[in-house]
């Protein structure tokens, strides 16, 4: 008795090994068709030829499986293979941690941000106002141990009637105040046939949060030989955002910053909600650097700070700030951006100074 089911057994474990190879037969032909699909921009999910091997399988079903039995174990076997088909497309994806999961690090002028290198700051009036503007912004940040500059020349504004900025001469000011003092610049591009400008003034090509989507402008800076920091979207998701800077490295371009700067919600305290979860997704996700704005993410000087330190506990590789000399008169952004006696508090607070880097371990462990 005992060595009958002794061999009936062993069938069974045979039998076992064979199914095993013919469903990893089988799963490997399914790779196969997933990555022609993909390649043919085609859906891995195809209802109807599903249908069609449930039919045919129930057709040849002659026991002891009851049909719905034999249904159900195949449906098992396709789900199975969808999901194989469903990892390896993620697999491609050029800013995911799968295909990459060392951290990258971009280099801006003279600047790594990203990796071990210690967080940056990225300092700036909202738009470049004036010669005299700039300047008196540059040199204070600059004699601060600031190294990255913003100031935008073409302004996203809701209103048509605001000031838009000042354009290629804009540009050309935040140049000449950036070299005077040592500084890389960044700066908003919104229109692709500005790029040869930009290519020539600025340092850093800066994809405003309302251009995220715009893939004419994306898959142009994507051809930029130029750093890119791409703002996350008003009402963008994280896939669709990284999804964004993916049209940026499918055209080439290696260095990629996400910064994320606040998503709308029903909150009214705060201009934007800022998304702290998303900047450790965005790290956990993909290998880029990731920034966060507290400037626009909140849009209230009294929550700069505890941004900053909000941003930095959960992983940023750096924050972006704006600053001006008289924030009342600012033609952009009056109520947000901080003065020169704001600004040098704010770094003492958030123990953000590169001569305070023994108070900024104390604060943060890093
Ligand atoms: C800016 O940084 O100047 C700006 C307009 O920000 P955002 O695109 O995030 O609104
Ligand atoms: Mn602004």
């Amino acid at each position: 008795m005992d060595g009958k089911i002794q061999n009936l057994r062993a069938r069974i474990d045979d039998l076992n090994l064979n199914i095993l190879d013919l469903l990893s037969q089988r799963a490997r032909i399914a790779e196969a068709i997933g990555e022609v699909q993909s390649e043919m921009g085609l859906s891995h999910y195809d209802p109807v030829r599903e249908q069609q091997m449930l039919e045919a399988l129930i057709e040849a079903n002659d026991g002891p499986f009851t049909d719905a039995t034999v249904k159900s174990l195949f449906k098992q076997i396709f789900q199975a293979s969808m999901q194989l088909e469903e990892t390896q497309e993620k697999r491609r994806y050029l800013t995911s941690r799968r295909t990459h999961d060392q951290d990258t690090v971009v280099q801006v002028g003279h600047v790594p941000i990203g990796g071990k290198h210690s967080p940056v700051l990225i300092a700036g009036p909202c738009a470049i106002e004036s010669a005299a503007q700039v300047e008196a912004v540059a040199a204070h940040v600059a004699a601060q141990g600031v190294t990255l500059f913003r100031g935008g020349a073409f302004k996203p504004r809701t209103d048509p009637y605001s000031f838009q900025g000042l354009g290629e001469e804009g540009l050309r000011l935040a140049r000449e105040a950036c070299d005077r003092h040592g500084l890389a610049l960044v700066s908003e591009i919104m229109d692709a046939a500005h790029l040869a400008l930009f290519e020539e003034y600025a340092d850093m090509l800066q994809i405003g949060a309302r251009n995220m989507q715009n893939f004419t402008l994306l898959k142009a800076a994507g051809r930029s030989r130029k750093p890119v920091l791409l703002k996350r979207g008003l009402s963008a998701t994280i896939e669709e955002w990284v999804m964004a800077a993916e049209y940026l490295m499918r055209e080439g371009n290696p260095n990629v910053v996400l910064c994320e700067r606040g998503i709308r919600t029903f909150e009214r305290y705060t201009r934007n909600t800022l998304d702290v979860s998303a900047v450790a997704l965005a790290k956990l996700e993909t290998h880029l650097p990731v920034l966060v704005d507290v400037t626009h993410s909140g849009g209230r000087r009294d929550l700069l700070v505890p941004l900053t330190k909000a941003g930095l506990a959960i992983g940023a590789d750096g924050i972006m700030l704006e600053v001006h000399p008289n924030p009342a008169v600012a033609l952009s952004d009056q109520k947000q951006q901080v003065d020169f006696e704001t600004f040098d508090r704010y770094l003492e607070e958030t123990g953000y100074h590169s001569k305070l880097s023994e108070k900024r371990r104390e604060v943060y462990g890093f």
